[in-house]
């Protein structure tokens, strides 16, 4: 193993020596098996890269402070990634047999696995249509590949907060289309919105409804979230929306540990402007405060400039789960060794 510098991880690809593959003809997958990680070939005509029939899942495993190793909720992954194959029309993949491929691929991959409190190693599965069509139509055979790579912060300024506009002319998924699932297509369509926002001095882009170009949907990658007046919001989930395993922890942890009024609802853009905190959440974002929020020429700063009260006690609350230094009360923790 080359030597990782543990201090200055970022959210970049530093593949682990090992990776999981499994493939799926005649319509029955194989029990699989992990080999050095490489490259996996295809045929140019495979239907994932002429017409997207390809679906992911982001997951981490998390090193304690015990130096055990444990996963967070990896059965939603299962559960999500399932829903993804049913909708891309790809074959499902046993729940069991999805996590117990992580989990023997991380046993191999253990040195990889950051010390506690430096990151976390993350879990990248993706199930594609290997198999090669010329007219648009299911695969006859798929690939499932699991690789992993020790990551730091998403974005660079980590808890320190982000800068987000809010965009009308780009959207992420329309209604009915395939944005409440991981199907890669979906991604493709973020960079050159985003590159615009950057150009613009932003960090990432916050996408309105396809339908009536009004209402918040998502913060690039990651499911937003706003306090207000003592109400904790997020958009809710209705088909282009992506069910978010950290956003529903944080609506869990949100009312049952700190006792919060939530809301699943249409939020308005212009409800922002006025917000006490906005964060947007992700496995591999965490919690990440918004304290910037661009519209057209105008910013509106939220709160006082500085990560919110809330944000981070709901934050070190889900750490905490994930760490194992706090009490795992809802049953979330799921350990590997
Ligand atoms: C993966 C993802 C999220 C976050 O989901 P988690 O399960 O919390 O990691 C949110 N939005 C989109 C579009 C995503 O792809």
């Amino acid at each position: 193993m080359k030597k990782i510098d543990w201090d200055t991880l970022t959210f970049d690809i530093t593949p682990a020596e090992k990776m999981f593959i499994s493939h799926n003809r005649d319509g029955k997958w194989d029990k699989g098996s992990i080999v050095s990680y490489g490259t996996v070939p295809v045929y140019p005509s495979a239907v994932v890269l002429n017409y997207g029939q390809g679906i992911f899942e982001g997951m981490k495993a998390y090193r304690r402070k015990d130096s055990s190793i444990a996963m967070f909720r990896p059965f939603d992954n299962a559960k999500r990634l399932n829903s993804g194959c049913k909708r891309l029309h790809m074959p499902p993949l046993d729940e069991r047999f999805f996590v117990e491929s992580i989990t023997n691929l991380i046993l191999e991959n253990k040195e990889y696995v950051p010390p506690y409190g430096k990151g976390d190693l993350y879990i990248r599965p993706v199930l594609f249509g290997s198999g090669q069509m010329l007219g648009v139509q299911p695969a006859n055979e798929y690939t499932f590949v699991i690789f992993m790579s020790p990551v730091g912060p998403y974005f660079k300024a980590g808890f320190s907060g982000v800068k987000i506009e809010i965009r009308d002319d780009f959207h992420r998924a329309p209604l009915y289309g395939t944005g409440n699932v991981k199907a890669v297509g979906n991604y493709a369509t973020s960079l050159y919105p985003r590159s615009l926002s950057k150009d613009r001095g932003y960090d990432e882009v916050l996408y309105l409804d396809a339908r009536n170009s009004l209402y918040v949907e998502e913060v690039g990658a990651a499911n937003f979230f706003m306090l207000k007046e003592g109400v904790l919001s997020t958009p809710k989930l209705g088909g282009s929306i992506l069910p978010g395993v950290t956003r529903d922890s944080v609506l869990t942890i949100a009312s049952k540990v700190f006792g919060l009024q939530i809301q699943e609802r249409d939020i308005r853009y212009d409800e922002l402007f006025s917000a006490y905190e906005l964060f947007c959440t992700g496995t591999a974002t965490v919690l990440t405060p918004i304290l910037t929020v661009g519209y057209k020429d105008k910013k509106y700063k939220i709160g006082d400039g500085k990560p919110g009260k809330t944000t981070k006690e709901i934050y070190d609350e889900l750490k905490g789960i994930q760490l194992g230094d706090r009490e795992d009360r809802f049953g979330w923790v799921y350990k590997v060794d």
